[in-house]
């Protein structure tokens, strides 16, 4: 058995762990990534992070792989720009490491990562064609085509969540306006409920206080039969369905998985994704394409990173620093 060291690092935390080649996770260490102290701090705590992992191998290490939460380019392993770590601009993560650490690294999209996961280990092993969609405070995706990790020109294909489903609708936090996320994200449920309590107090009842409404409140009040909160949950299942049938007509895939923290809330919009694209999507793409729930859990991302790391030593890519 031969490990490869997995790696998760976003705006809050940096999570590492040992997986081995059926996925499996062990040894999984955790930091704060504060992200504040700069890049030069946050590198040395995700060197740290990852010797932990190391030292508790119980034998060889083949590589690194880690799934960062910003615009980063898989092939050279520089990281453009990361919205949530301040300073984060044209930075040479994989040579930094692999100088500090000895061993070959390889760096993608943190979203990109937790769909290689879906592809290699999860609920799409048995698709070449699929787009995975993670609905959390953000929406992000990946594309897998012909069984291979698409990045695009310049590392950011798959932002479904900034693709545009309102003409001149609400403002978006990429600055954008009528962005799917700015309907379905986290932030812009909350934002959007809130309003609606503020307007139609009556509709709602006593629904507590509205600085502390998130997502997860709707939800529960979905579970316990709210009316109002179910009506909700239709409409904003409707918009990610929208967005997903134009997904589906320009990319035509196999398999359209659904993932993320505010999807696992409202189980009930996966049939509502799959019945809009049934009613809507151009016939001969909506009669191949199946929707999954996805099928890993939160560490998603580190073990997909662990994967395509030994798939680019596998494909002799490895280019030590
Ligand atoms: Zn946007």
């Amino acid at each position: 058995m031969d490990w490869a060291v997995g790696v998760d690092i976003g705006g809050t935390k940096i999570e590492a762990a040992l997986v081995d080649e059926g996925g499996a996770v062990q040894g999984l260490h955790r930091e704060a990534t504060r992200a504040d102290l700069g890049p030069a701090a946050v590198l040395e705590r995700l060197r740290t992070c990852i010797q932990a992992a190391l030292d508790r191998a119980p034998g060889p290490v083949r590589a690194v792989g880690i799934g960062f939460a910003g615009q980063v380019d898989a092939s050279t392993g520089v990281v453009y720009y990361a919205p949530n770590l301040p300073g984060w601009r044209d930075v040479p993560l994989k040579a930094e490491l692999e100088g500090a650490l000895g061993l070959p690294v390889f760096v993608l999209n943190d979203v990109h990562a937790a769909a290689w996961a879906e592809r290699t280990y999860g609920a799409g092993q048995d698709w070449d064609d699929l787009v995975c969609v993670f609905v959390g405070t953000g929406v992000g995706g990946g594309v897998i085509l012909g069984g291979r990790l698409q990045t695009g020109a310049s590392g950011s294909l798959g932002e479904v969540g900034h693709m545009p489903i309102v003409a001149d609708g609400r403002a978006c936090r990429c600055g954008g306006r009528g962005c799917l996320e700015a309907y379905v994200g986290g932030w812009a449920v909350a934002e959007q409920v809130r309003q609606d309590i503020r307007d139609h107090p009556a509709a709602w009842g006593g629904v507590g206080p509205l600085e502390t409404f998130t997502a997860e409140t709707l939800a529960d009040l979905c579970r316990r039969g709210h009316p109002r909160a179910r009506e909700w949950s239709a409409r904003l299942g409707r918009y990610l369905g929208i967005g997903m049938v134009g997904v589906v007509n320009v990319l035509n895939p196999r398999g359209l998985i659904l993932g993320g923290g505010v999807l696992q809330g409202f189980p009930e919009w996966t049939e509502v994704v799959a019945a809009t694209i049934r009613e809507l999507a151009l016939p001969s793409a909506a009669r191949t394409v199946e929707v999954r729930r996805a099928g890993l859990g939160r560490h998603g991302g580190l073990v997909g990173a662990a994967a395509w790391a030994r798939l680019q030593i596998r494909s002799g890519l490895s280019r030590p620093a």
